[in-house]
């Protein structure tokens, strides 16, 4: 098992045009953990972990695993094991020998290969299939054949590029459960992929959120930390409207009063609402944007809100049975951007209403003009 540091590393697929699809991504990832890199399409997920693998250069910056720096190190001898979203297995070959191959390439032992290819299928639930072909399996049983090929050889590091998005949604569950439950049997250190944020949140145990660089940008890592964290005190709007699902609401606004314990905002449709913030590092007057969650805003009672209420035209509605979606457009959202409201019971509102909800002042997050997250006082707890 391992420990992976990376420090300062940047990327540049082509020096020519100076543009860094990688900047100063720092990431300390401690032995048995579950990371998980999460962030747009394009932003560098694959590359960063291509170049953990040594599959891609590293064009400055360094990668220690347990210690030792391994920038030069070929990917054969860096005893990591990758799995990608295409699976490519021998079609060929059964499941024993698709798990065995690389085994074999090594000239390992015949009584060790068939010792670990059983307890890889033990753990991955395919006993049953080991004499079978990858044709006749269903695609999560050809996803855990790719994974038990990587356990075989016994990595001190896993690597997982976006293994499920090929799967469909129910499976997709289904795979997230077994490897969470795999990180635990196999106590290994995971570097997992994914553009879904709701992966990151439920298999991580620390997720590094990533956004495509901008120019001017000192890095493009945004945040590291767990995903409560990342829920809770999401440093900047990028992560705050990245991590949760509905995503944040977002509303503009100026300051009009500040303490160490509360921030009163003015939106830009006049309505007053006050956040658990300290703001000290602002002033009256100041632009800002305050964010609110789809489901922490109030149905009920919603005058005895501490934070205020909003009032918005309603577009749709969505009920999906266990849940129920309002999606409003309210003066103070961004152009193009709804104002969401999650129920956990059907709501009597029809396409057209004027809405109005309640705010907890503790549920509201505050960002500067800059985007950047001003300090949360209190972190809500849904009654
Ligand atoms: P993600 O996995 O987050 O979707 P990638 O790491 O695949 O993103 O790609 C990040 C950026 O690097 C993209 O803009 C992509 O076009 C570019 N890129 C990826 N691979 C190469 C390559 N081999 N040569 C040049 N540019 C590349
Ligand atoms: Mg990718």
């Amino acid at each position: 098992m391992a420990e992976v540091l990376l420090s300062k590393v940047r990327k540049n697929y082509n020096p020519a045009i100076l543009k860094d699809t990688l900047r100063n991504i720092n990431l300390d990832i401690k032995d048995g953990d579950f990371i998980v890199f999460v962030g747009p399409s394009g932003c560098g997920k694959s590359t960063l972990l291509r170049m953990i693998a040594g599959l891609e250069d590293i064009t400055d910056g360094d990668l220690l695993i347990d210690g030792k720096r391994v920038n030069d190190v070929p990917p054969s001898e860096r005893n990591i094991g990758m799995v990608f979203q295409s699976y490519a297995l021998y079609p060929h070959m059964t499941v024993f020998d698709n798990m065995a191959f690389g085994l074999k390439l090594k000239h390992m032992d015949k009584k060790e290969i068939l010792r670990r290819v059983v307890q890889a299928a033990d753990v991955l639930g395919l006993e049953a299939f080991l004499e079978r072909k990858p044709k006749a399996l269903s695609g999560g049983q050809r996803q855990r054949v790719a994974i038990g090929r990587c356990i075989v050889q016994n990595p001190s590091v896993f690597l997982f590029d976006e293994p499920l998005s090929n799967l469909d949604a129910a499976l997709r569950v289904k795979m997230r459960l077994e490897i969470a439950k795999l990180h635990q049997e196999l106590n290994a250190t995971i570097i997992y992929v994914t553009h879904d944020q709701v992966e990151a949140m439920t298999l991580a145990d620390k997720i590094c959120v990533l956004s495509p660089l901008r120019p001017s940008a000192e890095s493009n890592l945004e945040q590291f930390g767990s995903p409560l964290e990342l829920y809770n005190h999401p440093v900047n709007l990028f992560v705050a409207g990245f991590i949760g699902s509905p995503k944040m609401n977002f509303l503009k606004g100026e300051i009009v009063s500040i303490s160490e314990e509360k921030c009163t905002v003015k939106l830009i449709t006049g309505e007053k609402v006050t956040a658990c913030v300290n703001a000290t590092r602002g002033k009256v007057g100041d632009s800002i944007i305050l964010g609110v969650r789809p489901e922490h805003l109030l149905t009920k009672n919603i005058d005895a809100a501490d934070g205020g209420k909003v009032t918005a035209k309603v577009i749709v509605t969505e009920n999906l049975g266990a849940e129920f979606y309002v999606y409003m457009d309210s003066g103070a959202s961004e152009v193009g951007s709804d104002f969401t409201v999650k129920s956990d019971s059907e709501l009597e509102v029809v396409a057209g209403d004027e809405f109005s909800v309640g705010i907890p002042a503790a549920a509201c997050y505050l960002f500067d003009a800059e985007g950047i997250a001003f300090p949360r006082t209190q972190v809500y707890k849904r009654s």
